[in-house]
C-alpha cells in the first residue's frame, strides 16, 4: 500500500494514541473529532482525549495487569503514557492526572504535529480508504447507522451487560459442584448452592446495596436477558430464584438434595482459569459487588478479575469481526481500535489505539501486520477479544486471568509479579523481533518540547 492518507475517525484515547502512531512512523493522517461542533452525551470539553468520568488511569503497580499494560504503552512509546506521566497528580497506587492538563497536552501534541491534520466535523460513514474507526462508547448516530451496513445490525451492540468474572482457583470447590440442568452438556458449569436463610440474606444484601449512580443519558430501560439483579431482586424476593437463580434440574451432591438457589458460573476462556456469573450484571459499587458477591457460598474468597456493569455503550461483536491485528475481517485496511471493539477502560482504549496503528503503519509500509504475544498485557486481552470461539461477547478489561498460566505452581503476589514480568519481557521481545519502534521515530516525549 502506497503513503495515502490515513482517517482516523474519533480523537478519544484509542484515536490520538492512533494517529499518533501513525504520524511518528511518518503516516499523514486526518483526524477527525466532531467535538465540539457535535458532542456526546459525557464529553464536555473540544480537547482530545477528555476523561469522560474518573481522572484515573488505574493502578500503575506491576502487580497489576492494567499497571503492565501501562508499562507495555510506555516501551512502545505511547503519547498517552507519556502525556499521563507528566500530568500526573498525586494518588497513591494510582497513575491519576490532572483531567484538563492531560487532555490540553495530548491535544497539543497532535495539533502541532506537521503529519497530522485535524478536521473538527462529524463523520458519517466509513471511509473508503485506510482507516482507524475508533468513535468510542458513544458513537455518533449517523455512523452507528453507517457501521450497522457495514457489518451488520446483529454485530453491533449499544448496551453492554457485564457480569461479573472470577478465577476458577478461588471457587471453593468442597462447597460449589460442577452439574449442568438436567444433566444436559456434563458437568460445564460450576454451581454455587444456597439454602432458604443465605438466599433471603443474599438478596437483602442486593436490594440494599450501593449503586452506581445512572447518567441521564443511560435511561434505566432493560432489555430480556440483561436486567441487573437488583431490578429483578427489587420486582419481588423471589424472582431471582425464579431467573437465573433457579435451582431446577441441579442436585447438591453433598446431600442428594435439591438447593433452594442456585448460582451458576460459566467457563470464560478456553483454559478455563476464568468464570462468569451467569445472568449477574449489576450496578452494585465495585466495594459492594465484592462484599455482596462473597456472600455466596463458594465464592467467599473469590478473586474477581473483571466486576459487573450495565452501560450505554456502542461495541461490536469483535470475536467475529476482527483479526488479533484489529482488522476487519474481509477489509484489510479498515481497523477498528478503542472501546468500540469490547475494550473496557481508558487504557486499554488507548492500547487497542496503538495496536490498530502500528498495523496498519505496516501496511502502508507494505510489511506484515502483527499480533502482539499472548503471554504480554496487550496481547492477552487482544486475544481475548477476538477469540473466535468466543459466543455472548461482553467487553473486557486487562487482567492477569487472561495470560497463559505460568508453569509451575505459584500463587499470590509471587504469580502476579511472575505474570507482569513474563509480559514486559514478551513485549520488549515483540518490539525488537517486529521492529515496531521505527528507525529514528519520534519518542513521544519529542511531543512535548
Ligand atoms: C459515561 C462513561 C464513563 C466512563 N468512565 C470511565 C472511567 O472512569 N474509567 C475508565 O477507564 N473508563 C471509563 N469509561 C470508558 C471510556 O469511555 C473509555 O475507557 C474511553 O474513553 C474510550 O476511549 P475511546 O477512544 O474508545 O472513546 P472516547 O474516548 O469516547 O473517544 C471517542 C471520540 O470519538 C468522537 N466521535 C464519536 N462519534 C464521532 C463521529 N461520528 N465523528 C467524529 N468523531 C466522533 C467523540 O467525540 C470522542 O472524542 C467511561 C465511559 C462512559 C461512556
Amino acid at each position: 500500500m502506497t503513503k495515502s492518507i490515513v482517517t482516523v475517525i474519533g480523537a478519544g484515547l484509542a484515536g490520538s494514541e492512533a494517529a499518533w502512531q501513525l504520524a511518528r512512523r511518518g503516516i499523514p493522517v486526518r483526524l477527525v473529532e466532531m467535538r465540539p461542533g457535535a458532542t456526546t452525551e459525557a464529553h464536555r470539553t473540544a480537547f482530545f482525549a477528555e476523561l469522560v468520568c474518573s481522572n484515573s488511569l488505574r493502578n500503575a503497580s506491576l502487580e497489576t495487569a492494567v499497571g503492565v499494560l501501562k508499562e507495555e504503552l510506555r516501551r512502545l512509546g505511547s503519547l498517552i503514557l507519556a502525556a499521563a506521566d507528566r500530568t500526573r497528580v498525586p494518588a497513591g497506587a494510582a497513575l491519576a492526572v490532572d483531567r484538563d492538563d492531560f487532555a490540553r497536552t495530548v491535544t497539543a501534541a497532535l495539533e502541532r504535529h506537521p503529519l497530522v491534520e485535524v478536521v473538527r466535523e462529524e463523520a458519517r460513514t466509513i471511509p473508503e480508504g485506510p482507516a482507524i474507526i475508533a468513535s468510542g462508547p458513544l458513537t455518533s448516530a449517523a455512523l452507528g447507522a453507517g457501521l450497522n451496513r457495514l457489518i451488520g445490525a446483529r454485530n453491533l451492540y449499544f448496551y453492554d451487560a457485564i457480569a461479573p468474572i472470577v478465577t476458577a482457583e478461588s471457587v471453593d470447590m468442597t462447597i460449589a459442584f460442577r452439574a449442568s440442568r438436567w444433566g444436559n452438556g456434563g458437568d460445564d458449569y460450576i454451581n454455587c448452592p444456597l439454602d432458604e436463610a443465605r438466599y433471603h440474606a443474599f438478596i437483602e444484601a442486593v436490594t440494599a446495596a450501593e449503586k452506581v449512580a445512572v447518567h441521564p443519558f443511560e435511561k434505566p430501560v432493560y432489555f430480556e436477558g440483561c436486567m441487573p439483579i437488583e431490578e429483578m431482586a427489587r420486582r419481588g424476593p423471589m424472582t431471582l430464584a425464579f431467573g437465573p437463580m433457579k435451582p431446577v434440574g441441579l442436585i447438591d451432591p453433598r446431600d442428594g438434595r435439591r438447593p433452594f438457589a442456585v448460582v451458576q458460573l460459566r467457563q470464560d476462556d478456553r483454559e478455563a482459569r476464568l468464570y462468569n456469573i451467569v445472568g449477574f450484571q449489576t450496578k452494585m459499587t465495585y466495594p459492594e459487588q465484592r462484599r455482596v458477591l462473597r456472600m455466596i457460598p463458594g465464592l467467599e474468597r473469590a478473586e474477581f478479575v473483571r466486576l459487573g456493569s450495565l452501560h450505554r455503550n456502542t461495541f461490536i461483536d469483535s470475536p467475529r469481526l476482527l483479526r488479533p491485528t484489529l482488522q476487519l475481517r474481509g477489509r484489510d485496511d479498515l481497523f477498528m481500535a478503542g472501546q468500540m471493539i469490547g475494550v473496557e477502560g481508558y487504557v486499554e482504549s488507548a492500547a487497542a489505539g496503538m495496536l490498530a496503528a502500528i498495523n496498519l503503519a505496516r501496511l502502508c509500509d507494505g510489511a506484515e501486520p502483527t499480533a502482539p504475544p499472548r503471554e504480554s498485557a496487550l496481547g492477552s486481552l487482544v486475544a481475548y477479544i477476538t477469540d473466535p470461539a468466543r459466543r455472548d461477547f461482553q467487553p473486557m478489561n486487562a487482567n492477569f486471568g487472561l495470560m497463559p498460566e505460568l508453569a509451575g505452581r505459584m500463587r499470590g503476589r509471587a504469580k502476579k509479579t511472575a505474570l507482569g514480568e513474563r509480559a514486559l519481557a514478551a513485549c520488549d521481545d515483540w518490539i525488537a523481533r517486529e521492529r515496531i519502534e521505527p528507525d529514528g521515530a519520534d519518542a513521544a516525549r519529542v511531543a512535548f518540547a
